[in-house]
């Protein structure tokens, strides 16, 4: 995340989508222009430090996602089981 105050805007699988896309983007950069290449815009920050920096950024974003898939999980666990027709069976 770039920002805190973006960190839960979006859902966990999209907030991951895009994250993965930061990283795969930061990688192509380095593969095209090295590793320790920078954006003339952003001399502060290498292309090495981007891939780093993506790379938690979508470590975290994992953790989220893993915390949502438990959660869909135990709430269809928890759900009447629906039947075609019927009515919800425990
Ligand atoms: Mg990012």
């Amino acid at each position: 995340m770039s920002h805190p105050d973006f960190k839960t805007i979006g859902s966990p699988e999209i907030r991951l989508i895009e994250e993965c896309a930061e990283l795969i983007k930061s990688i192509s950069k380095a593969q095209r222009f090295g590793y320790f290449a920078s954006h003339p815009d952003f001399i502060e920050n290498n292309n090495m430090d981007d891939i780093l920096s993506e790379k938690d950024d979508v470590s975290e974003c994992i953790k989220s996602m893993k915390k949502h898939l438990e959660q869909i999980k135990r709430e269809a666990h928890n759900a009447p089981i629906k039947r075609r027709g019927g009515e919800d069976h425990e």
